[in-house]
């Protein structure tokens, strides 16, 4: 084996380590959040769904941090399906999601990975 390829193979597993403690870091800040403001706790496949919260405990609808997804009412199954994409794009990245987020634009319509969870599932976008 080549020492690029090692660097690389380095590099590689750097960036998973990474993306894999930021996720739990996230979980576990947003967990605590949710406790503290007292929402309520389910299990939604792998998501953690934490609802009944105030309304300016998180953005827009609903937010996806880490594996939890934080909000004020029910989610639905649809909705529910789009913040699971966001669950994932959290283990990709890890901490870099949020910069990487809010560089990929405010507007969710040109949000890529807005655009990657499906616009319309996260009712961003009516379904034709
Ligand atoms: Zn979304």
């Amino acid at each position: 084996m080549s020492l690029g390829l090692s660097i690389g193979r380095a590099a590689r597993d750097a960036v998973r380590v990474q993306a894999g403690a930021g996720f739990a870091v996230a979980t576990a800040g947003a967990k605590l959040w949710g406790r503290m403001l007292g929402g309520s706790f389910r299990k939604h496949g792998e998501l953690t769904v934490v609802s009944d919260l105030p309304k300016w405990a998180f953005g827009r609808g609903g937010t996806c941090v880490g594996g939890v997804v934080l909000s004020n009412r029910e989610l639905n199954d649809t909705v529910l399906e789009h913040e699971d994409v966001h669950r994932k794009q959290w283990r990709r990245y890890g901490l870099l999601f949020i910069p990487m987020y809010f560089a990929a634009g405010i507007d969710p319509l040109q949000n890529r990975f807005e655009i990657e969870a499906d616009l319309v599932k996260g009712g961003y976008v009516k379904a034709r």
